[in-house]
């Protein structure tokens, strides 16, 4: 969490929640970047820890990269500023360059970076989304009206119900 010294009255609370594994990092004021998560074009929200795994997935980001002029501008600034050349970013160096570039540029990467778009991995709210569906159980009515006819009158019943 950032640390600021005095009062600044504009900061106000925030959090992010990784839609995988449900790790929450909050504080004042605090960025994507300082909570070490990334957000991709479809608005996923994901602890950094979960990608740029694999070479499969180091090469995916950089043809992901490359395959968008202005991304490919901003990559290759960012090599130059820092003396990266092409040749380091093949191997095991790559997965580095990239992580620290996605630190820097972690908000809207592409969608080929993210578990979530690629079903490697499922949001809380997709599964409840999914279920929905598969259930006919649309709106919060339906599932209460469900409770009814199930015999379930009582949050405890509810639970003793899952339990079963
Ligand atoms: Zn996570
Ligand atoms: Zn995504």
């Amino acid at each position: 969490m950032k640390i600021r010294a005095g009062f600044v009255s504009n900061s106000s609370s925030s959090s992010f929640v990784c839609d995988i594994c449900g790790r929450e990092e909050g504080g004042w004021d605090i960025t994507l970047e300082e909570a070490v998560m990334a957000s991709c074009e479809n608005n996923h929200i994901f602890c950094q820890d979960h990608i740029l795994n694999t070479q499969d997935e180091i090469d995916l980001v950089l043809e992901a990269i490359y395959s968008n002029a202005d991304r490919a501008e901003e990559f290759r600034d960012y090599l130059k500023c820092n003396d990266y050349t092409p040749e380091d970013i093949k191997g095991s160096k790559g997965k580095y360059i990239i992580f620290k570039y996605t630190e820097e540029f972690c908000w809207d990467l592409p969608f080929s970076i993210c578990p979530l778009c690629n079903l490697k991995g499922i949001s809380r709210h997709d599964v409840l989304m999914l279920l929905r569906k598969l259930t006919g159980l649309h709106t919060d009515e339906d599932v209460l009206k469900k409770l009814e006819e199930l015999g379930i009158n009582s949050y405890k019943d509810f639970r003793e119900w899952l339990k079963a």
